[in-house]
């Protein structure tokens, strides 16, 4: 079956006999039993609950996973997932990160013992160089945030295997409908559900999803005793969101690439960073692992002055942090989303004072570009 079927039929196990087309929203804390040692399936929510069940299985048909555990949001799923490491577990991830996880691994989960390896992983030699002994995890992102640097998800794997290392992927940014981890030999595929899934800038949510019964065995264990778990009424946004993500990965992908073309014929633009264009570092990658580019570009205007007075003039493009949503949003990396980076390590990585980073959504991309030409010509 393909994707876009599943994304609006998968996970539709069938709960009631009133043949509701829509999932219910299963507003219940608890459930009765039957008996003594007996149970419907469902004893408690944040155990399971049917609504948020139902996403579940629709996230892990559409991933192509084992298993898929709904949090309440991403940063709640990589949390729980690195409860599964010890202390002295090493863990080599890419360097241009979520300024949210690289706040995590540094400020939160190095204080429990773990060590965190930060290298460019669109080079596969700066993985083999440092694995050593004590190395667990492999956690990459693809494109990377915000500099879409690309890596190649199946050799990455295929080297982690062979050393006994998880291969993890933050699959955020291209969702199921343009990539997919497990066929490449991935163990474990992480979302922001906020973003592309969710899709509407209306919820959070995050996921956790495995393929084999031994991770999930492990990750639920965690889950059901950590409960940062995805409300059943969040649960069913995500679900209403998830129907429409393949018309919506197409369309944001289609207006992605004629606005990265317009901003890189744009003399206020240094350089555009967007793995759709065909002499772009990471084209040829992509294009082999994944079905499309996403809809995500950055791109470094020829100064700060320029940056900032982007950021006033436009109207109909959103100043707002997050990704992901139908609307369109512009943020400011440098003081937003990777606030939390040392100063050094953002200027070597190229998140500068003159970055800026779109997420495109699905209003008309003449539209948005009219609104990018009257920012770069307004007076400032
Ligand atoms: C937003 C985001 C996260 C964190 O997700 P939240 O839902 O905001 O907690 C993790 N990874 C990536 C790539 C993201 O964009």
């Amino acid at each position: 079956m393909d994707i876009s079927t599943k994304c609006v039929r998968a996970g539709a196990k069938k709960h009631d006999d009133t043949g509701a087309v829509s999932v219910p929203i299963y507003q219940s804390a608890t459930f009765s039993h039957i008996g003594v040692g007996e149970s419907t399936g469902y004893d408690y929510s944040r155990l399971q609950n049917p609504t948020r069940e139902h996403l579940e299985k629709l996230i892990a048909a559409i991933e192509s996973g084992f298993d898929a555990m709904a949090f309440s949001t991403g940063m709640a799923a990589i949390t729980a997932l690195f409860e599964i490491f010890s202390p002295g577990d090493e863990i080599i991830s890419s360097d241009d990160l979520y300024g949210g996880t690289f706040r995590y691994f540094k400020n939160v989960a190095e204080k429990h013992g773990l060590k965190f390896v930060f290298v460019d992983t669109s080079d596969l030699k700066n993985i083999e160089d440092n694995i050593t002994e004590n190395t667990k995890a492999l956690f990459i992102e693809t494109p990377t945030n915000p500099m879409m640097k690309i890596t190649d998800v199946r050799s990455a794997a295929e080297l982690a295997k062979s050393r006994g290392i998880l291969t993890i992927v933050d699959n955020t940014f291209l969702t199921p409908y343009l990539m997919r981890p497990f066929d490449m030999g991935a163990d474990i595929v992480v979302h922001s559900g906020t973003k592309f899934l969710a899709g509407h800038n209306d919820t959070l949510a995050g996921f956790l999803v495995v393929n084999s019964p031994p991770l999930s065995e492990k990750l639920r264990y965690i889950y059901k005793t950590t409960g940062a778990c995805l409300s059943p009424f969040d649960s069913w946004l995500v679900i209403r969101g998830i129907k429409t993500l393949a018309i919506r990965m197409e369309k944001s992908g289609e207006n992605a690439l004629k606005i990265a073309k317009f901003l890189r014929s744009r003399p206020e633009i240094n350089k555009v960073y967007f793995p759709g264009f065909e002499d772009s570092d990471g084209y040829l990658v992509n294009k082999k692992q994944a079905s499309g580019a996403g809809s995500m570009i950055s791109f470094e205007t020829v100064d700060k002055e320029t940056a900032l007075k982007i950021l006033k003039k436009v109207k109909l493009i959103l100043f707002a942090e997050s990704l992901g949503g139908v609307e369109t949003l512009i943020t400011y990396p440098y003081t937003q989303t990777h606030a939390d980076v040392p100063a050094d390590i953002r200027e070597a990585r190229g998140i500068n004072e003159k970055l800026l980073r779109i997420s495109v959504g699905i209003e008309n991309a003449e539209d948005l570009i009219e609104d990018l030409k009257n920012a770069l010509e307004a007076e400032s």
